[in-house]
């Protein structure tokens, strides 16, 4: 098993391939995460966002009081194939008038790419009006301007760049982590699963 960092360059290119995400944010200290889709963009200034739609709720309120948000996104195909990022950024929402209508219906364009991506936000705002005081329903469109992502990706090493045995048995390390290793870089080397 070998992890490697991403640079943002392949974190970019990652994420223009991900739809699903999750979206932590947090109030008085307390985290809030829920699983939301997502399309993400680039601008011509190499700003890059993240679009998204949603109704009302617990964290529209708590990204309107605190919009410092963070998001995850994975692709996981074995447990030692996968792939990672964290996103560090801003929420931000877009009002459909004034000079933020261009941006209102680039969100729409690109979440139209995906079939029936309204669903996930206006589900939950009909459930909520099943069971609460019926509210006016609030389309929110919104984007995350990402100001930080890493990535970390996960897969087999090559044979070539496997640490080979005296190299693992210099490294100051405990008994059970140097088995392991070794396990590891011999797997890695014969190119065992
Ligand atoms: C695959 C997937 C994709 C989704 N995509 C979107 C999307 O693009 N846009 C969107 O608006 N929503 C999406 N959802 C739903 C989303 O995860 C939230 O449930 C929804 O947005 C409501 O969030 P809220 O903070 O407004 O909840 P509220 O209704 O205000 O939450 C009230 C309470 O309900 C609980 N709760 C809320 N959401 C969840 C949850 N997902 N799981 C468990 N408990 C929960 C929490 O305890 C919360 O305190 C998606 C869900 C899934 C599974």
């Amino acid at each position: 098993m070998f992890i490697q960092q991403m640079s943002r360059e392949e974190c970019l290119e990652a994420l223009a391939h991900a739809r699903l995400g999750r979206l932590a944010c947090a109030k008085s200290n307390q985290p809030y995460i829920v699983p939301i889709y997502f399309a993400f963009d680039r601008a011509a200034s190499d700003d890059a966002y993240l679009y998204g739609f949603t109704t009302l709720g617990q964290k529209t309120e708590w990204m309107r009081a605190n919009p410092r948000v963070c998001v995850e996104v994975d692709e996981v195909k074995a447990h030692d194939q996968w792939m990672s990022l964290v996103i560090f950024g801003t929420y931000e929402e877009l009002i459909e008038a004034g000079n933020q209508a261009a941006e209102h219906r680039r969100a729409i364009e690109l979440l139209q790419e995906r079939a029936r991506w309204w669903e996930p936000g206006a589900t939950n705002f009909v459930a909520k009006a099943q069971v609460d005081q019926p509210k006016p329903f609030e389309p929110i469109f919104y984007r995350i301007k990402i100001h930080e992502v890493t990535g970390h990706r996960c897969g087999a090493i090559p044979a070539a760049e496997a640490p080979d045995d005296i190299a693992i048995s210099q490294l100051r390390i405990r008994g059970w982590l140097r088995r392991l290793l070794r396990r590891v870089s011999v797997r890695a080397a014969n190119k065992l699963p």
